[in-house]
């Protein structure tokens, strides 16, 4: 029996990812699921175990490139509320992999505890936020994490310690399929002076990254001491463009989709900038964005 036989509440079948995702490019997903509990999701992650079946997760797709093709096997969202929940006790807070970042960026600075609001402005849920390891020269959401628990291929809960875990530059060493819930070890601090520093972040992370009504994302890491945007700007590529996808004018490393935009038009972009670059200034850049 199919997923969609077996979990008919919670999948559509050959749902297209193109709305699930920041740049609006995608191809359908063969089943889109969206369980309600723990339990349910470990029941999807055996059958698709058991049927061979590849699982994917999808949170808010701000550093996705869904292919044109169609996507075999499950991709999962973790948006019901058993995935969602924000616990909070003295300086240490709870998020369910699932949840908005925002949503746990101005709980904290709430609770007047500080080293997540300079993350403000970055789109995303826990889970993929983690797994990402976002943040900026200003901090990256890694320093703060205590503790992940994950669910494993085989649908077991494992918990990651801090010591366990490795956080780089916009990556981390999370490779289980699964980020239940993260904790987060925070510091107090003086509500109005957390609230002063999220709000310059802000200003900040918005000037220097494509207008919100663009559809638009990352593409490479910032080599060791370096800046992305600056080598591709030195590389000469300045608003380069393959079909209707084109770097940003205001951040070189992001690229926006333009109407009819395809994901071959992106991962060609990705191969010339990759090369221009890599002739012009010698540095190999690595690619950001996960592709499926
Ligand atoms: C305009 C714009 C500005 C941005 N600015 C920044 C910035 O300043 N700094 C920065 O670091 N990033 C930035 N990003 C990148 C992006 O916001 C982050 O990487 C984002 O937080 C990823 O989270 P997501 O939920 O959207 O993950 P997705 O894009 O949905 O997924 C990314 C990866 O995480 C995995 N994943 C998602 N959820 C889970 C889960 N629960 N368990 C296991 N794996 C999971 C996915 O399978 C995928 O491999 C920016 C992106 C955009 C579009």
């Amino acid at each position: 029996m199919s997923l969609a036989d077996l979990f008919p509440a919670i999948t559509k079948r050959n749902e297209p990812l193109a709305p699930h995702t920041h740049l609006k490019i995608g191809g359908p997903a063969e089943f889109l699921l969206q369980p309600r509990s723990v339990e349910e999701l470990r029941a999807v992650l055996a059958t698709c175990q058991t049927q061979k079946l590849p699982v994917r997760m999808l949170g808010g797709g701000f550093n996705l490139l869904a292919q044109d093709d169609p996507i075999p096997g499950a991709v999962v969202r973790l948006t019901a509320p058993a995935f969602t929940t924000i616990e909070w006790d003295g300086k240490r807070i709870t998020a369910g992999g699932g949840g908005q970042l925002f949503d746990l960026i101005a709980f904290s600075v709430r609770k007047g505890l500080a080293g997540l609001e300079t993350l403000v402005g970055i789109r995303g849920t826990v889970g993929g936020s983690v797994r990402c390891n976002v943040g900026d020269r200003n901090g990256e959401i890694g320093l703060a994490v205590q503790r992940v628990t994950v669910l494993t291929d085989a649908g077991t809960v494992q918990v990651r310690t801090r010591d366990e875990l490795t956080f780089t530059e916009h990556q981390s060493d999370l490779d289980e399929p699964v980020i239940l819930t993260v904790e987060f070890e925070l510091d107090r601090d003086d509500p109005a002076a957390v609230l002063k520093r999220m709000r310059k972040a802000w200003i900040l992370r918005k000037g220097a990254e494509p207008f919100s009504f663009q559809h638009s994302a990352r593409l490479f890491h910032n080599p060791a001491g370096k800046s992305a945007a600056t080598l591709i700007d030195r590389a000469g590529l300045t608003k380069a463009r393959v079909g209707g996808a084109e770097l940003s004018e205001r951040n070189a490393n992001y690229v926006v989709a333009h109407p009819g935009t395809t994901a071959a038009d992106i991962l060609q972009l990705v191969d010339h900038v990759r090369d221009r670059v890599k002739e012009r200034t010698g540095v190999s850049l690595e690619r950001e964005l996960h592709i499926w």
